[in-house]
Parts: C-alpha cells; sequence; structure tokens
C-alpha cells in the first residue's frame, strides 16, 4: 500500500529532520512526485523549520500571544475530541492562496503562530482584497477597540458576568475561555449583516486578543460574501484558519459547533 495525503503529512516533519529512511521514505517520495499539494506542504515545512531555527529566539519573547493561540487551540482540540486520529491542519493565508501546514509537533505549531504573528515579512494577507467580509470586521473591530474608538459595553474581569451580559443578546452559547496570563475586560454586541455577534476582549498591558464569534449558519446566509473563501474552505475541511493582517495583527478562525469564532491578536508596534 502507497503512502497517501495523510501519511505524507504525519511524515512530513520527520522526513525534513532526516528520520524517515528506508522503504518508507522511499513510498513518501513515491507520493511527493505525484501530489502537488503534499509538494507544496513539503517545501513549506522546509522553510517552516529554517525559519523555526534562525528566529526561534527573536519570535520566543512575546510568549503572551503564543499563549493565546495556544489557548483557542486547546479549547478547539477539546472541541474536536471524538474526530479520532486526525492532525490539526493550519492553513495559512498568503495573499489569498491558503497552503495547508502541518506541523508534527505543538511546538511547531506554537513556533509557525509566532512567526506568522510577529515576523509579518514571512506571511502576508493581501490586504484590502476583502472589502466588507467578516474576516475584514473582525480586524476593523479589533483595531477600534485596540485604539479606544469603540469602547466596550460591559466591563468586567468576570467570565460569568460577561456570560451573563451576553445571554439572551446572542442566539448561541458564546465561549469565553480563560486565557492564561491574560485578563477579561469585557464584551460587547456587534452586528454583521444584521446577525448578532458577540465579542469578547482580553488583555495583557497593550497587549490585546478580541474574540468575535457568531452563528455560522446566519452568518452565511445573510451574505455569500460574508465568509471569504479562504476561510470556508478551510472550516469546511475542519481545519483551522490563520493569516496574517499584513501588519502587526494575525487572524485564527475555527468553528466550535453551531459558532464560528474569529480571535485577532497583535502587539502594539512599541511593545514589538
Ligand atoms: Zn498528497
Amino acid at each position: 500500500m502507497g503512502v497517501n495525503c495523510r501519511d505524507a503529512d504525519d511524515l512530513m516533519s520527520a522526513v525534513v529532520d532526516g528520520e524517515v529512511v528506508g522503504r518508507a521514505l522511499g513510498e513518501f517520495e513515491e507520493h511527493i512526485g505525484r501530489c502537488r499539494s503534499c509538494r507544496v506542504g513539503l517545501e513549506l515545512e522546509k522553510i517552516t523549520k529554517r525559519t523555526v531555527t534562525k528566529h526561534l529566539q527573536p519570535v520566543a519573547a512575546p510568549q503572551s500571544i503564543v499563549d493565546a493561540i495556544l489557548n483557542s487551540i486547546a479549547s478547539a482540540q477539546a472541541m474536536r475530541r471524538g474526530q479520532k486520529g486526525r492532525n490539526w491542519h493550519i492553513p495559512v493565508l498568503h495573499t489569498f492562496r491558503p497552503v495547508v501546514l502541518i506541523p508534527a509537533a505543538a511546538a511547531l505549531v506554537l513556533a509557525v503562530a509566532a512567526i506568522i504573528l510577529f515576523r509579518p515579512e514571512v506571511l502576508r494577507i493581501g490586504r484590502g482584497k476583502a472589502s466588507a467580509d467578516v474576516l475584514t470586521a473582525a480586524i476593523r473591530n479589533y483595531d477600534s477597540l485596540r485604539l479606544g474608538t469603540a469602547p466596550l459595553e460591559f466591563v468586567s474581569r468576570d467570565p460569568d458576568s460577561v456570560k451573563d451580559f451576553l445571554r439572551g443578546k446572542v442566539d448561541f452559547r458564546a465561549n469565553v475561555p480563560i486565557l492564561d496570563s491574560y485578563h477579561l475586560v469585557g464584551a460587547g454586541v456587534t452586528s454583521y449583516c444584521g446577525v448578532q455577534c458577540a465579542e469578547v476582549l482580553y488583555r495583557r498591558d497593550m497587549v490585546f486578543v478580541y474574540m468575535l464569534q457568531m452563528n455560522r449558519l446566519e452568518v452565511c446566509r445573510s451574505s455569500t460574501e460574508a465568509v471569504p473563501l479562504p476561510v470556508t474552505a478551510s472550516i469546511d475541511r475542519g481545519e483551522w484558519y490563520l493569516g496574517n493582517n499584513g501588519d502587526s495583527s494575525g487572524v485564527v478562525v475555527w468553528v466550535n459547533g453551531e459558532i464560528l469564532c474569529f480571535a485577532v491578536a497583535g502587539m502594539d508596534e512599541k511593545v514589538l
């Protein structure tokens, strides 16, 4: 039996590390020879490893955002418990052409996420390409909250009070996760194309994490262009979508049951 895409994904990291030899390597190479997507994945893995090796020290400093991302990854993992034997697939947005990146270890996810968020020269979103979609809206909301131009409706450090505040204002049970080393700032309700969305803000010093949550079916019904295609493609595959806003913020999109969740995080340039 040959190697399929999933086997190739699983082997990718070990192959780059030179840990795969003999027949397994032969079968892997045979698959890579005929599968463009895995070939791209392998190249990306090599680039990632090189970049990680070169930049791990500089990017290791802003641990806070990395923690926040790992936290959201952990909660999505919990939600996906039951989908057995599936690795995370983290599609990385590169000028709106998503490339599937399959890190072999959580450590690599962490490093990759840190690089994407803090090394914007590595990967960029073509800014302004998606004009009025919900991803852009999430980034704008994050910016206006961060800059203080749109204050939150409800300020509290207590997750239960925040949940109480959101209950009844949105037609789903909003997630208010606890992020290590961050404190909850509060919550608000915003509307996108008539769909009520919950927003939750976290903060550590000048570093913010903004979560936007909405009923996935409703937002897709509201407009065919609400969710950009690369995001839809990723979440339909049960994958994570990870993008960079081209400056100092990054976006992660995932689905939690009926809820479509966006997390935008970034750093003040001075902190950076
Ligand atoms: Zn393949």
